[in-house]
């Protein structure tokens, strides 16, 4: 199985449009963080989890030309903005299946309604199959998901578990019980938003106490904003299996 970062920014995304903090003025490339997404492959499949504002360049630039699926972990702007530029995709391969809770998708029938119409729709909208999730496993082809179910403040939101790799984003809370269903998980992606405690996000801290409670191999943090600092100095100060995930960076598992 293959994970290709596509996005590890928070909401706005570093730099921040007209910021002059130190962060978003750093030529790093590892400090440029398109908005959370990742993408999936494993035989000749490609899925990716959310897809926010970002997703047609990150489409480009991580050269991905079919996916066989979203998955959404929540409906913030930041994670299912882009659903629009799943048209080339549509136009190739026909509908695309989206995969998220009943509310996501509640919200996803309002914000585009003209994806879902049914009636007069417009010939260069895009269609998609709908598949509801709940919280207990489920398969995408041959492979079985499990999604951990975690809160993002008051929201409800879905991580998941593909068999030794798991992706949690924007959680702020995950039961005792749900956190077992990490148990043995060889890579943890897990959102560390900064170091300043957030009402509906893990910082630093808890995203560090959090990664001892499930014990990985190894532990990526995304979901970053420029408040955590910059990215290779905040790496020098992580435990030795923790690492700060980049845009593009690429891992096999
Ligand atoms: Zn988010
Ligand atoms: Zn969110």
């Amino acid at each position: 199985m293959k994970i290709t970062f596509l996005g590890t920014g928070t909401s706005q995304g570093i730099p921040i449009i007209g910021s002059n903090h130190p962060v978003c003025l750093s030529e790093n490339p590892k400090d440029k963080r398109l908005r959370v997404s990742v993408l999936i492959e494993w035989d000749n499949y490609s899925y990716v989890i959310d897809c926010g504002p970002d997703f047609r360049y990150q489409m480009l630039r991580s050269k991905c030309t079919r996916i066989d699926g979203i998955l959404f972990t929540h409906e913030h702007s930041d994670h299912v903005m882009g659903l629009d530029d799943i048209r080339p995709f549509y136009f190739k391969q026909g509908n695309i299946s989206l995969y998220g809770h009943q509310r996501v998708i509640k919200s996803l029938k309002q914000r585009f309604d003209y994806i879902f119409a049914t009636e007069n729709k417009y010939p260069g909208a895009p269609s998609v199959d709908i598949n509801i999730l709940e919280n207990k496993p489920f398969k995408l082809n041959d492979l079985k998901v499990v999604p951990i179910n975690g809160e993002h403040a008051e929201l409800q939101v879905f991580g998941f578990r593909f068999k030794d790799f798991a992706y949690l984003t924007d959680m702020k809370t995950v039961s005792d019980e749900e956190t077992k269903k990490l148990k043995g998980v060889k890579i943890l992606v897990v959102n560390a938003l900064r170091i300043e405690p957030h009402r509906s996000h893990f910082n630093l801290k808890e995203a560090l106490c959090f990664i001892e409670k499930v014990k990985p191999e190894k532990a990526y943090l995304t979901h970053i904003s420029h408040l955590l600092g910059f990215h290779d100095e905040v790496e020098k100060n992580l435990p030795t299996n923790v690492f700060l995930a980049y845009d593009q960076l690429q891992l096999s598992i």
